[in-house]
């Protein structure tokens, strides 16, 4: 023991310091945010101390980078200890979920490898704000395909409304085809 440990354990006021260092930790601890995951192992709340700023531990996503280095490996740091064998050791793991990746698609049926896909397409990595313009124009895609597959407006009760509401509808169905095409042009460009 280092002189500087070995006075604290050894007068009364060092332990005392301790002593209230440990409570103030504790009491830190026991009001600090919970994970708010559900535990496999017993099907209950996690309940283990959540990540700075996450609602969630480190075994429940709590690591996982976010923003905009979300899906992107984290690479340890250059000058930590131990950095080159970290950096093999994360190659490793990434090769092999690869491999466990590559097996689990081979397996898939078309039905599950169409939707595969298209998770894929919707889950890549970039910054936060290219991230949430591309799902917005999914978004938008989706709203667009769904209004162009509806049935044509009801009939209005004198012809002159039902002749409007026929050109606000042509009027809405092209700006919306015209809508998807440029989200199909977006994507082929970001895709
Ligand atoms: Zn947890």
């Amino acid at each position: 023991m280092t002189k500087r440990r070995l006075f604290w354990a050894q007068t009364s006021a060092g332990r005392e310091h301790a002593r209230r260092n440990a409570q103030h930790w504790q009491i830190r601890r026991r009001s600090a945010p919970r994970c708010k995951a559900t535990a496999k192992s017993t099907g209950e709340r996690c309940g283990h101390p959540a990540m700075n700023d996450r609602e969630v531990c480190c075994w429940h996503g709590g690591l996982t980078p976010r923003g905009d280095h979300w899906l992107r490996p984290r690479w340890p740091k250059a000058d930590t200890p131990r950095a080159e064998a970290k950096l093999n050791r994360k190659l490793q793991d990434l090769a092999k979920a690869a491999r466990k990746r590559e097996k689990r698609v081979a397996a898939m049926s078309p039905a599950e490898l169409e939707r595969y896909k298209a998770w894929r397409a919707a889950h890549q990595p970039g910054s936060k704000s290219k991230r949430t313009a591309a799902q917005e124009q999914r978004r938008n895609a989706i709203a667009t395909a769904e209004f162009l597959s509806r049935p044509a407006a009801p009939v209005a009760t004198s012809p002159e409304i039902a002749e409007l509401n026929r050109l606000l509808d042509e009027a809405k169905r092209r700006a919306a085809a015209l809508e998807l095409e440029i989200a199909k042009f977006d994507q082929g460009i970001f895709g």
